[in-house]
C-alpha cells in the first residue's frame, strides 16, 4: 500500500471509530433506527448512482423496426437525388424495382424523363407525391402521362386544406386518364418492397390536421440491408418532433434534409436521432427562400457528416449493397462518378 493510501485508510478508520463512538452513546433502540436509516441512505445513493445502468438493464431489448434484411447477393440499391432546380425528385431502384418520390417543379419534367430514360426505367412500381406543393408535384402530370405507374401514393389532406391549384388538378386528371391505382399514404401504409428492402412510412397519420401543408409530407425510411435512408419531403419541426416521440429507431446512413435545408426542418434533436453519415440537400442555387439555411448547415457541420447539395453537386447517387455505401455524382452524359 502506498504512503498516501495508508494515510487515507487510517483516516477512514478514524472516522469509522468516531461514528461507532457516537452510535454507542445513543440508546439501543435509537442505535438500530440510525443504522437502518444509514443503510437506506447508502442503498438510495447506490441506486441513484447506477440509475442509468439499471434503466438500461430493465429496458426490454426491442429490435429496430427494420430488422436487417438479407439482401440478394451482390444486388445494389441505387438512390438518385435528381438535380431538378428548387424542388425534390428521388428515384430508388433495386434490381427491377423502381420508386419515384416527387417530381419537382413543372420545368423539370423533361430532365426527369431524360434521367429515367437514360437509366432504362420505362415503368415505375411506385410513385409517391410527398405533398401537393408545386415544387414536388410540378412535373407529375408529365411523368404520369409518359411512364406507366403501378401504384401512386399521396397523402389525403382535410377538405379545408385540399389544394385547388391547376398543378394538383392536372395531376389528378392525368392519374384518372391513365387509370393509375391511387392510394392514400399514412403511417399504416404497407408499401410492397423488393427483396432485401423495407419501406416504413413514419408520417402523416390518417386524420392529421396540421397548419402547414408541408407537414402532411410523406416521410419514408427506406432500408436496404443495414443501410437506411430518411426521406422527409418538406416535413418540418412538428412532424420531426412527433416522430421522435414514438421512440422508433430512426437512425439512417443518409438523410434527405427536410424542406430543401430550411431551418424549419432538420432540428438538432431530429438530426441527433437520425445521425446520418451523409446529408442531402435538394434545392436550386438561386431561390427565393435562401435555402439551405445557415442554421441547417451549421447543425450538419457540427455533426461532421458528408454534405451533398444538388445545386452544387448535380444529381447525387448513393449506391449500397446493404452493408457498405458509396456517394457519387451522376449525369446522363458521364454516368456515376465517385464524389470527392
Ligand atoms: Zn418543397
Amino acid at each position: 500500500m502506498s504512503k498516501k493510501g495508508s494515510r487515507n485508510y487510517a483516516q477512514y478508520q478514524k472516522q469509522a471509530e468516531q461514528a461507532q463512538r457516537l452510535l454507542s452513546k445513543l440508546p439501543p433502540k435509537m442505535r438500530i433506527v440510525v443504522t437502518i436509516l444509514g443503510v437506506i441512505v447508502l442503498i438510495a445513493a447506490a441506486i441513484w448512482y447506477y440509475l442509468p445502468e439499471i434503466e438500461y438493464l430493465l429496458t426490454p431489448d426491442v429490435p429496430p423496426i427494420a430488422d436487417p434484411v438479407q439482401t440478394p447477393d451482390g444486388e445494389e440499391a441505387e438512390v438518385y437525388f435528381f438535380d431538378v432546380g428548387q424542388g425534390d425528385s428521388i428515384l430508388i431502384r433495386v434490381g427491377e424495382y423502381t420508386m419515384l418520390i416527387d417530381a419537382s417543379i413543372s420545368s423539370a419534367g423533361d430532365a426527369i424523363l431524360q434521367n429515367l430514360d437514360a437509366l432504362g426505367v420505362d415503368d415505375l412500381d411506385a410513385v409517391v407525391a410527398t405533398h401537393p406543393h408545386a415544387d414536388h408535384i410540378g412535373a407529375m402530370e408529365k411523368v404520369i402521362e409518359n411512364v406507366p405507374i403501378e401504384t401512386f401514393y399521396m397523402p389525403v389532406l382535410p377538405a379545408s386544406d385540399t389544394p385547388t391549384t391547376r398543378t394538383y388538378e392536372n395531376m389528378l386528371d392525368a392519374l384518372d386518364a391513365q387509370n393509375v391505382a391511387v392510394k392514400q399514404i399514412t403511417d399504416e401504409t404497407q408499401i410492397p418492397a423488393p427483396e432485401g428492402a423495407v419501406f416504413e412510412v413514419l408520417s402523416p397519420y390518417d386524420g392529421d390536421n396540421w397548419e402547414e401543408t408541408n407537414d402532411y409530407s410523406a416521410v419514408i425510411r427506406f432500408t436496404y440491408g443495414n443501410v437506411s435512408f430518411m426521406l422527409t419531403g418538406d416535413a418540418e419541426a412538428p412532424v420531426e418532433e412527433r416522430i421522435l416521440e414514438t421512440g422508433a429507431d430512426i437512425s439512417c446512413t443518409v438523410l434527405k434534409c427536410g424542406h430543401h435545408g430550411s431551418s424549419s426542418s432538420t432540428t438538432p434533436e431530429f438530426l441527433r436521432a437520425v445521425d446520418p453519415k451523409v446529408a442531402i440537400i435538394s434545392c436550386a442555387e438561386v431561390n427565393d427562400y435562401g435555402h439551405p439555411h445557415r442554421e441547417t448547415m451549421q447543425s450538419l457541420n457540427d455533426l461532421g457528416c458528408q454534405i451533398m447539395q444538388t445545386w452544387r453537386d448535380g444529381t447525387i447517387l448513393v449506391l449500397t449493397n446493404g452493408t457498405g455505401y458509396s456517394v457519387n455524382t451522376w449525369s446522363v452524359g458521364a454516368g456515376a462518378i465517385p464524389a470527392a
